[in-house]
C-alpha cells in the first residue's frame, strides 16, 4: 500500500510502499522518550520505494545492544521522519502518525512490552472530548 507522509510544517514530505501487516507499536524507554509519547507505532518501506523531499537532520543513536541507527527529524519543526541503518539502508522505518494514511494502519504486534506503561491499556473510562477540552 501506497503512504504519504509529512512532518507537521511541510518542510519534509515523503512517500513509500508498506506491508498494512507490518505495523507495531514500541513500548521501549527509549522511543517513549525520544517521541514524548507513551510508546511509538512504525512500519517500515523499502528504500527502493521511499521518496523524501525536503533535507531531514539526522541523530545517530545507539542501542543498548549496541547497534548505531540514524534517526531523522525536521530540522524546523522537529517531527519524527524515519530510522534507518547507518550504511547501505534496505529499509527505512517511518512513523505512523506522520502518515496520511494511518487510521487505516492498525498495528499487528507489539515490542518491549516490558516498559509498557501500566495505564496506556485502557483509556476507555478517561474523560473524553470530541474537540479540545473546554
Ligand atoms: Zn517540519
Ligand atoms: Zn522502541
Amino acid at each position: 500500500m501506497k503512504v504519504e507522509g509529512s512532518c507537521y510544517c511541510g518542510k519534509i514530505t515523503f512517500e513509500g510502499e508498506v506491508d498494512p501487516e507490518g505495523v507495531n507499536v514500541c513500548h521501549c524507554t527509549d522511543c517513549q522518550n525520544i517521541t514524548g509519547s507513551p510508546f511509538r507505532t512504525s512500519i517500515l518501506t523499502p528504500a527502493a520505494q521511499f521518496r523524501i523531499r525536503g533535507t531531514p537532520k539526522t541523530f545517530i543513536k545507539t542501542a543498548e545492544s549496541g547497534t548505531q541507527r540514524i534517526h531523522a527529524f525536521c530540522p524546523e519543526c522537529g517531527t519524527p521522519v524515519y530510522a534507518t541503518a547507518i550504511s547501505n539502508p534496505t529499509t527505512y522505518t517511518l512513523r505512523l502518525g506522520t502518515l496520511k494514511q494511518r487510521a487505516q494502519l492498525k498495528p499487528k504486534k507489539q515490542i518491549w512490552a516490558r516498559s509498557s506503561l501500566p495505564w496506556f491499556k485502557d483509556l476507555s473510562g478517561v474523560e473524553s472530548h470530541e474537540r479540545g477540552s473546554p
